[in-house]
């Protein structure tokens, strides 16, 4: 069904990011269309521009839009919102003094969110992850990245795989999401090392699981203490040969050559990079993979933030998620999170939109997404305010409204 939006005060079209693959972006690439209308079908955008230049054949139940704005619809690239359980004694904790490892090494962490999991049922954890999805999807989220995690063996981190692929059953088609594999998230104490645990639990899954073809990526946490290289090379070996994307948590804690090691596989993206190195920066710019920032975790954390504007400067394809988990950034609104980190990370308007809609979809493998222009997608986030400025001016508020 062909529907038509007349008279929004601002459409975001991102046409000028997108044409630079989004990066090196200028205030001017936000590509913003005053008095904008736009048509689409089911499958895609047919016609946008202005109101006073839409043809008179959509001019038929044209839905007037008059003081709303309209954008590509923002997606969260990063979030682990299957779980079990809470961490709000351990945050308590945290602002007392402990720190993240400090935690880790007490049975804290993400061992404590598993051993939570693990006590609730499939339908149990899927009542959870959806009344968490709905509330993400309520500031205007449309695509949502969920990584499996915190099963941790082999039958319960295969429940939460499929858990992930209900959850995309059951929010198709007005939320979109993306199933991501992180068996490899934590090891848990009784295997004897990572790559005991890899060879048990991670390959062995992975292997059964990919012929239902429901796993949109694989991921792990490649960092001291949790997984080597060696390890993260044997997965991302296997995903090669299954020919499923590569994601991965890189140099969040130390620098060891994670960004590095994601461009070498061509991943879609390497997350975190608090801590990347000058070479990582110089293998992102040069490479398709985004750079997932994460600031919500550091501010949660009390963290420096990742070198943003360094990675910026060099032509690196930056996004923004919100790392929404239980234990390092308990929060659902990344558009909150950009809004705020945006000063922070010393981003422009530009580059604050684009790193939650186009190179968001982007680190997600959705490349049709992410700009309005004719022929992409119809997927948008609608907002009921004067300007795009406000919505983010206005940093906390929720502006975002249903699609008529
Ligand atoms: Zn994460």
């Amino acid at each position: 069904m062909i529907k038509t939006y007349i008279h929004l005060n601002e459409i975001l079209t991102l046409q000028g990011a997108h044409d630079k693959d989004g990066r090196n972006l200028k205030p001017s690439d936000l590509s913003l269309i005053a008095d904008g209308a736009i048509v689409f079908d089911d499958s895609k955008i047919l016609w946008i521009g202005q109101s006073s230049d839409l043809p008179l054949e959509y001019r038929n139940n044209a839905i007037n839009l008059k003081d709303h704005v309209l954008t590509p619809e923002l997606v969260d690239s990063h979030t682990h919102v299957v779980f079990g359980g809470n961490r709000a004694q351990e945050y308590a904790d945290r602002l007392n003094g402990m720190s993240y490892e400090d935690i880790a090494k007490r049975g804290g962490g993400i061992l404590f969110t598993m051993t939570e999991t693990q006590k609730l049922t499939s339908d149990e954890l899927l009542k959870l992850a959806i009344t968490r999805i709905n509330s993400i999807h309520s500031y205007g989220v449309g695509t949502i990245e969920v990584k499996s995690g915190y099963g941790l063996d082999y039958q319960k981190e295969k429940e939460l795989t499929l858990i992930i692929a209900d959850l995309k059953k059951h929010f198709s088609p007005n939320v979109q999401i993306f199933n991501t594999f992180l068996a490899a998230h934590d090891v848990p104490r009784n295997f004897k090392s990572s790559s005991h645990y890899l060879s048990e639990v991670v390959l062995p899954l992975l292997q059964e699981l990919a012929p239902l073809k429901i796993i949109d990526a694989v991921d792990i946490f490649h960092e001291k203490n949790y997984f080597t290289d060696a390890d993260t090379r044997a997965l991302f070996n296997l995903a090669q040969n299954l020919e499923i994307p590569i994601k991965i948590h890189a140099d969040e804690l130390n620098t060891n050559r994670g960004a590095e090691l994601a461009v070498s596989y061509n991943a879609l993206s390497a997350d975190h990079l608090l801590k990347i190195s000058d070479e990582g920066i110089k293998a992102l710019a040069t490479s398709k993979t985004v750079a997932t920032l994460l600031p919500g975790t550091a501010f949660f954390l009390g963290k420096p933030l990742a070198p943003a504007r360094k990675m910026l400067d060099q032509n690196v394809k930056v996004a923004i998620a919100s790392d929404y988990n239980p234990g390092s950034c308990h929060c659902d609104n990344v558009l909150m999170i950009a809004s705020i980190a945006a000063a922070q990370l010393k981003l422009n308007q530009t580059e604050l939109w684009c790193g939650i809609t186009h190179n968001a979809a982007h680190a997600l493998g959705k490349f049709n997404q992410g700009v309005l222009a004719v022929a992409k997608a119809p997927r948008f986030s609608l907002f009921k305010a004067e300007s795009l400025s406000h919505i983010t001016y206005h940093w906390g508020k929720n502006f975002s409204v249903s699609l008529p």
